[in-house]
């Protein structure tokens, strides 16, 4: 098989890639019958498949494509770092110029009270990363009884063991005993789902108090830290209650505990604000970053330390014994900076903020009228549909949880618009990039899909 060619036979790739690839969360046995399909370009927030078939990136590969697929710049400055110097690590004392100038730009556009990153290759290394510092952090304090880490349940942190446990999601954790101990889950705060005869404001408070509740209970001197998505993405894009951050906010105030925002998905523009901690004025002491970052051209990740937790591991601690070979490799951090550039020279996350973000959430907030869907919610430009079997009753679900959903995610698919499926819930984060007129057929796609999947349901006597 020659895929250096410009032909790309569709059928060879697949039968390949049955024969010889697991992919990342997938059932293989159903990808094996059915083929996978085979990305062969993209360009903007266009996505080509191997049959010539356009496809619009509705997940900006999976949340990170913030300036759309292929910008040369990026390409260019990776060709660039990579004949200059390709790899050499961080640990020999030594650093080299694209770490040093990425760490202090990320110093620059993240929240005052970070001016320290420590670098991963991904999410998930990130937040293996917080697992650690949290309780290394603690034992420097003299404070080593301080382990027990809050996590929510539905939270996604990643998938490695400690991204896995700090994650709240019961299917993963029943795949090989997990969480690790000393990892405890409250309740999320996702008032569609969950709110019971709550009012969203009071479900937000409720669910705030879990925090309060759990603290207090396990006891302050034994929690190390709370770990939450400003809005999760992965279990759903679950837009909290506007009650909810202030409440946590106060409850975190009152304790001496650590507070770590993971912003993989919702840093670097997605909200309309570089962090989702500064669109909910929420202040954490560490903060996973990764995706957007680099907007996936090149793997890197990393976390921000705040000055309150860098000062302790600079002056109190040791050798802390921590990193990977690819912290800050050059290549991928030419990528990142290459990315930021064009972020920042392009405005793009301010065009997020007061133009195509607001023209994005009226086309999506309008799709709330189809009779299929009980809540169209979007913050920035990440958004959910929940597909419903009885308009304006939340207590009501489709029977076997996710048919519906994955049922509207192939018809979206099929009609040229990739959206996910979570339970029986759409969603959708495209390239901040994308036009109106982009915009415009985004929507346009999503109600075709919403009005198939509603005459399938109808046939198949299901609403
Ligand atoms: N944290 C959050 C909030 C995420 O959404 C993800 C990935 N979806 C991760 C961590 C893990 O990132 P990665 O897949 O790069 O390991």
């Amino acid at each position: 098989m020659n895929v250096k060619s410009n032909i790309y036979p569709t059928k060879a790739l697949q039968e390949a890639d049955a024969a010889h690839h697991l992919h990342p969360f997938t059932e293989h046995r159903t990808l094996n019958a059915e083929g996978s399909r085979i990305i062969t370009h993209a360009e903007g927030v266009w996505l080509t498949d191997s049959e010539g078939k356009r496809i619009l990136d509705g997940m900006a590969g999976l949340w990170c494509t913030q300036i759309g697929h292929g910008r040369h710049e990026v390409a260019e400055a990776v060709y660039k770092q990579m004949q200059e110097l390709e790899y050499y690590n961080l640990f020999f004392k030594t650093s080299h110029p694209p770490a040093v100038a990425l760490a202090e730009k990320l110093a620059e556009l993240t929240p005052p009270q970070f001016n320290h990153v420590f670098f991963a290759g991904s999410g998930s290394e990130a937040n293996d990363t917080v697992f650690r510092m949290v309780r290394y952090y603690w034992d420097l304090m003299g404070r080593p009884e301080k382990k027990t880490i809050i996590g929510r349940w539905n939270g996604y942190h990643g998938s490695t063991l400690a991204g896995t446990s700090l994650g709240g999601m019961k299917g993963m954790h029943g795949q090989g005993d997990l969480p690790v101990p000393g990892v405890h889950h409250i309740a999320q705060p996702y008032w569609f789902g969950e709110g019971g005869d709550m009012d969203e404001d009071a479900f937000g408070l409720w669910a705030a108090n879990e925090l309060a509740r759990a603290i207090d209970e396990l006891g302050e001197d034994k929690v190390a830290a709370f770990i939450a998505e400003p809005i999760q993405g992965a279990g759903g894009v679950i837009i909290p209650p506007d009650t909810y951050w202030p409440a946590v906010k106060k409850i975190l105030d009152e304790r001496d505990i650590l507070f770590v925002a993971d912003e993989v998905i919702t840093g670097f523009g997605r909200t309309g604000e570089w962090f989702g901690s500064t669109y909910y004025g929420i202040e954490p002491d560490l903060m996973p970053i990764a995706k957007g970052l680099s907007s996936g051209y090149l793997p890197i990740g990393g976390v921000m330390v705040a000055d309150k937790v860098a000062d302790v591991v600079i002056n109190k601690g040791g050798e802390f014994y921590h990193g990977y070979t690819y912290s800050g490799h050059p290549a991928c951090c030419a990528a990142a900076l290459a990315n930021l550039a064009i972020l920042e020279e392009e405005k793009i996350v301010e065009r997020v903020k007061n133009d195509i973000g607001p023209y994005l959430q009226k086309r999506w907030k309008a799709l709330g009228e189809h009779p299929l869907v009980g809540d169209a919610r979007m913050v920035g430009m990440m958004g959910a549909l929940e597909l419903v079997p009885v308009k304006g009753d939340r207590t009501k679900t489709f029977a076997n949880e996710g048919s519906v959903g994955t049922m509207a995610r192939d018809y979206s698919f099929e009609n040229g618009l990739v959206m996910r499926a979570v339970r029986d819930s759409l969603i959708l984060s495209p390239p901040l990039v994308l036009s109106h007129e982009e915009a415009d057929e985004l929507a346009r796609i999503a109600e075709k899909t919403l009005d198939d999947t509603y005459a399938a349901l109808k046939r198949e006597g299901r609403v």
